[in-house]
């Protein structure tokens, strides 16, 4: 860690994390090589990014580019070549706080033929919406990839990118790296589902259902009414 990134700081904390996130990444097998990035809000207008082109092998955590929304930047490496759709979804999206690429191998064969992931099993509401869009292609680290990666993610948590690979955003690294998972899982299961047939689409009424429960899902008010929660002082020790 360098002199100005006081050890124990929030900087100094994210940067810890956001490498931990990186080497996820690799041992989850969503990254393929160096094609990845990560990025994380640290102020208003910017942002801490993986570095262009390096392994995350070799990463440590001054290796991290610091960028500002208008493109300066600070740091050993210069930022990804992806840094325009890092910058463009934090600057949209202030509920976001950290966004992920990565080349993972099913949402990148689906987003070669151009295809998104349809509503073929409920989970896909885990990105925020009916179904999970593919954007337009348009070559790397333009601002045309960024503008119609933007649009693609209206209302979602995560993308493919046609011909290219998956977006996935989150409040946090963990989250952001958490429905990359989720998501390149789910084109897995797709593919081989239609590998057999053609699979069944819920419909738009049932998914509405499936989003109103995730808003809940895993806090106190995810309705059930027949799962009650005991005081610990009432528990019978069976013996
Ligand atoms: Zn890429």
């Amino acid at each position: 860690m360098t002199d100005q990134i006081p050890k124990g700081s929030d900087e100094a904390d994210l940067r810890t994390r956001m490498l931990l996130v990186c080497r996820q990444m690799n041992a989850s097998g969503i990254n393929q090589g160096t094609s990845g990035n990560l990025s994380a809000r640290i102020g208003p207008k910017s942002l801490l990014i993986t570095p262009s082109g390096l392994p995350y092998e070799s990463l440590t955590e001054d290796g991290l580019a610091l960028l500002e929304f208008d493109g300066q930047w600070i740091g050993p490496s210069r930022p990804s070549s992806e840094w325009r759709i890092h910058r463009d979804i934090l600057a949209a999206r202030s509920e976001v706080g950290a966004v992920l690429h990565a080349h993972s191998t099913h949402c990148t064969a689906l987003a070669c033929l151009g295809l998104g992931i349809p509503a073929f099993h409920y989970m896909v509401a885990v990105a925020g919406g009916q179904d999970i869009r593919c954007a337009p292609y348009a070559t790397f680290g333009t601002q045309s990839l960024s503008d119609h990666a933007l649009a693609a993610l209206d209302g979602r948590k995560a993308c493919l990118l046609a011909n290219h690979g998956l977006l996935a955003l989150g409040a946090t690294p963990e989250k952001a790296l958490a429905l990359a998972i989720e998501v390149e899982t789910l084109a897995q299961m797709y593919i081989l589902a239609r590998g057999l047939g053609e699979p069944t689409i819920l419909d738009a009424a049932e998914m509405e259902r499936v989003l109103a429960l995730f808003r809940t899902y895993g806090t106190p008010d995810f309705p059930d009414a027949e799962l009650r929660q005991k005081a610990p002082s009432s528990r019978v020790i069976h013996r």
